[in-house]
């Protein structure tokens, strides 16, 4: 991150200057919570017919994000991929805990960014900072944020829902995050300015579709999904492994944006690749067996385009194939080790 010598550092403020000046305030006094921030734990009301959901994200700088990527945004994000997590479950969005290791040279202006970010789309999403842990790090920046969701009993969209002869969803477009990522690598030349910032934006800021979600429990449509972090073909199989069936996936339906369509005219096979392994669209993939005009009702009432791409089958692994050809993609998707 930038750090000019002369601006104040959180070193200046401390621990407790930092939780109290920049992450308190991000704790509103919705009246479900008995006690926020201040306390040695938050103390939080549950209605009796609902379910908890409660689910966690690392950001690591070097692996997730760069030093120099914009705080405002990079918090948004944080937030943004745990309520992915949450769209996946059905979950309505209440309250998170914001676990924040950064060195002692981090600007106070950085911070004061970063808590911008986190407060804008805590309104957006209507979730609430609860809590959380501060320290220091000698190494770089590390951010977990645990997000907590409320369910009616026995509805959470689970990985193991899908079965044979389910239609496969998939929300939006896949492929732009992985392509917008190679590009600010620099790993990916792509010349149309417009297509190269859309595609940047798509990675930086991804559309946790959680209206989706929660229409679909509301719908009491019991189907199998998950979002893609780590990849179309690598969270199908997940999907495939936990409800114990296969998949097949049409390639020409996978839904693209025309921007990752341009890339791949221009540079085509190694393209695909990226596309339907590179990870981060947080974008909802689920498996419904019932009528197509309940999903297309749903799609249009939440604004989110919701595609047909292919069939859940009594077999195992996931088939993608194109033109009656399997598309040979070498590697399952992205993995830490
Ligand atoms: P303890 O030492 O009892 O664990 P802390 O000093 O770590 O308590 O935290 C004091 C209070 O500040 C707690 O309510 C905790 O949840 C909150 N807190 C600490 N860090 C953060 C953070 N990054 N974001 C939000 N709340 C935080
Ligand atoms: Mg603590």
């Amino acid at each position: 991150m930038q750090n000019n010598k002369k601006d104040p550092t959180i070193a200046t403020i401390g621990e407790f200057g930092l939780i109290q000046s920049h992450f308190a305030p991000l704790c509103s006094s919705k009246k479900d919570i008995k006690v926020g921030i201040g306390d040695d734990g938050t103390v939080l009301s549950l209605a009796p017919e609902l379910e908890l959901v409660v689910s966690t994200d690392t950001l690591v700088e070097n692996i997730h994000f760069s030093s120099s990527d914009n705080p405002y945004t990079l918090a948004k994000k944080s937030l943004r991929v745990n309520l992915s997590d949450l769209a996946a479950m059905g979950a309505t969005p209440s309250w998170y805990l914001l676990n924040i290791a950064t060195p002692p040279t981090t600007p106070i202006a950085w911070i004061k960014e970063f808590a911008c970010g986190l407060k804008d789309d805590g309104e957006r999403y209507a979730i609430t900072l609860t809590g959380g842990d501060t320290t220091s790090s000698k190494g770089g920046l590390v951010i977990t944020i645990t997000v907590m969701g409320q369910v009616a009993k026995n509805r959470a969209l689970l990985r193991s829902g899908a079965e044979p002869g389910d239609r496969i969803y998939l929300s939006g477009t896949i492929g732009d995050s992985a392509l917008g990522l190679a590009y600010h690598l620099g790993k990916l030349q792509i010349d149309n300015p417009e297509d190269a910032a859309y595609l940047l934006n798509r990675h930086m800021l991804p559309e946790p579709r959680v209206d989706l979600g929660l229409q679909l429990v509301e719908a009491g449509i019991g189907c199998g999904a998950i979002d893609i972090s780590d990849g179309l073909r690598a969270d199908l199989q997940h999907i495939c492994t936990a409800s114990k069936v296969g998949a097949e996936v049409d390639f020409e339906k996978i839904p693209l944006s025309a921007a990752a369509k341009r890339q791949i005219e221009h540079y085509g096979d190694e393209v695909i690749k990226q596309i339907i392994t590179g990870g981060e669209d947080y974008e909802l993939l689920f498996t419904y067996g019932g009528d197509v005009e309940k999903i297309a009702t749903i799609a249009q009432r939440v604004g989110v385009a919701v595609t047909d791409i292919g069939v859940i089958t009594a077999g195992e692994g996931v088939d993608i194939n194109r033109g009656g050809e399997p598309v040979e993609l070498g590697f399952g998707g992205w993995t830490h080790f």
